[in-house]
């Protein structure tokens, strides 16, 4: 049962309708794929995560902070403890799939650095060339560093290639992947 408070964090109230029409129904998706909302923290949702070897927390976050409001954008923030990275690009993946609008930081349009303004947003986990569904064969780790090569000068990895293509399309259409080339 989610609870959600028409607030800010800082306790300021939410008047704007649209922004809180928004948060609800975020607020329902995740509910739908078993996120929790804090008894104590009101609009802060997490998941416990527990299978192969990972076991930690993912957080959906639409609290908003006393510096950034909620209404400046309702998209909830999302973070992680004692889980890997890969692990939680594949539960970004999930969440935007099911409509809950997850992004990484509060500035993700606009910093130049980060992978997730560089790919225009969140990989969708679908090859671009056939559509099949790759959450699970896809290496996630590669964002890691940003987009660029960070791993050393010998192991160039196109990492375009890596997160949007299937195997078999990596294979078989060599020209594809080219025309990528960042
Ligand atoms: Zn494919």
């Amino acid at each position: 049962m989610i609870i959600l408070k028409r607030q800010n964090k800082d306790g300021r109230t939410i008047f704007d309708d649209k922004v809180w029409e928004q948060m609800k129904e975020i607020g329902h998706n995740l509910e739908r794929i078993r996120y929790r909302e804090s008894k104590k923290s009101p609009n802060l949702f997490y998941k416990n995560i527990s299978d192969n070897r990972e076991n930690g927390v993912i957080f959906v976050d639409i609290r908003g902070t006393d510096v950034i409001p909620i209404w400046d954008d309702p998209r909830p923030i999302t973070y992680y403890r004692d889980i890997s990275f890969s692990r939680y690009i594949k539960e970004l993946i999930l969440l935007k799939r099911e409509e809950c609008k997850p992004r990484l930081t509060f500035y993700q349009r606009s910093e130049p650095d980060g992978w997730a303004f560089l790919l225009k947003g969140i990989p969708g986990g679908l090859c671009k060339e056939c559509g099949k569904d790759i959450i699970n064969e896809v290496d996630w780790g590669v964002l890691e560093g940003g987009l660029y090569d960070k791993n050393g000068k010998d192991k160039k990895i196109n990492i375009h290639k890596e997160i949007f293509y299937c195997i078999d399309c990596k294979r078989n259409h060599p020209q594809l992947i080219e025309e990528l080339k960042p």
